[in-house]
């Protein structure tokens, strides 16, 4: 356990008051309560150009434990990457859960497949190499996934946030939970347009736009969360 914990580097986001503060909370209760198959998929994405775009483990325990609070069984996971958040709720739902896995990218899902596998949680994960916005359209026209999901997690590209979010209030069971990602994009939401570095810009404006719909949002109860990069919690109200 140990070992893995020293060779993977901390990724700060930068959100909290200092590195070594971050390093702290993954050192006392995220590292030493990592399931082994997460520390071994973090392991084979760390030499990942974009290892970067892996959940954050700190968010993960969060996850884990909003997915062992609403029960959920059926899923939805849009960005998928190497797997990390995809593992994670795998391992945490019944072994007869599913989970419908989009990524539009099937070489990166393919790195961390090995470790799914040998954690024995594979045939819970439905993969769908595709543009997610269409499949989620496509699971709309079945009149039996509407309202049928316990919770869903959204990673993907940032300026179809509030699609996937109109979509999921259809998919989402009432009480059912959505999570996004990067809610808060590397602190540079609170930064003057001017002062932003050109590589947040993009993402910025995306994420800015996107927490001020869904902060306005009536059908859902919220929580933006400072943990990772920014997590926003959603409950479907109604
Ligand atoms: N949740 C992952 C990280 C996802 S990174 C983890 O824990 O590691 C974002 C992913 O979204 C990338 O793999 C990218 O291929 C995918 N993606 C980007 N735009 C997409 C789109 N329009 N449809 C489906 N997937 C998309
Ligand atoms: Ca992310």
């Amino acid at each position: 356990m140990e070992n893995n914990t020293k060779t993977t580097a901390i990724v700060s986001k930068g959100l909290l008051q200092s590195e070594e503060l971050y390093r702290y909370v993954l050192e006392t209760s995220v590292y030493p309560r990592e399931p082994e198959p997460l520390k071994e998929l973090r392991d084979v994405t760390a030499g990942h150009p974009k290892a970067v775009m892996g959940t954050a483990p700190d968010a993960g325990k969060l996850m884990a434990m909003l997915l062992k609070l609403v029960d959920a069984k059926k899923t939805i996971e849009v960005g998928v990457f190497t797997g990390y958040s995809l593992l994670l709720t795998a391992l945490t739902i019944p072994d007869d859960g599913k989970i419908i896995a989009i990524d539009m990218n099937r070489d990166s899902y393919e790195i961390g497949l090995p470790v799914i596998k040998r954690a024995g949680v594979d045939h819970k994960i439905d993969f769908r190499e595709a543009e997610a916005l269409p499949v989620l359209d496509q699971l709309l026209k079945d009149k039996e996934n509407k309202g049928s999901f316990d919770y869903a997690f959204v990673d993907a590209d940032k300026v179809n946030f509030w699609n996937y979010h109109e979509r999921l209030m259809k998919l989402l069971k009432v009480g059912g939970v959505v999570v996004y990602d990067n809610t808060l994009w590397g602190g540079s939401v609170a930064m003057p347009e001017e002062q932003t570095p050109e590589v947040f810009k993009s993402g910025r404006q995306a994420t800015l736009e996107f927490n001020k719909l869904l902060a306005g949002d009536p059908r859902v109860q919220l929580s933006h969360v400072p943990l990772g990069d920014g997590i926003t919690v959603c409950r479907r109200i109604y």
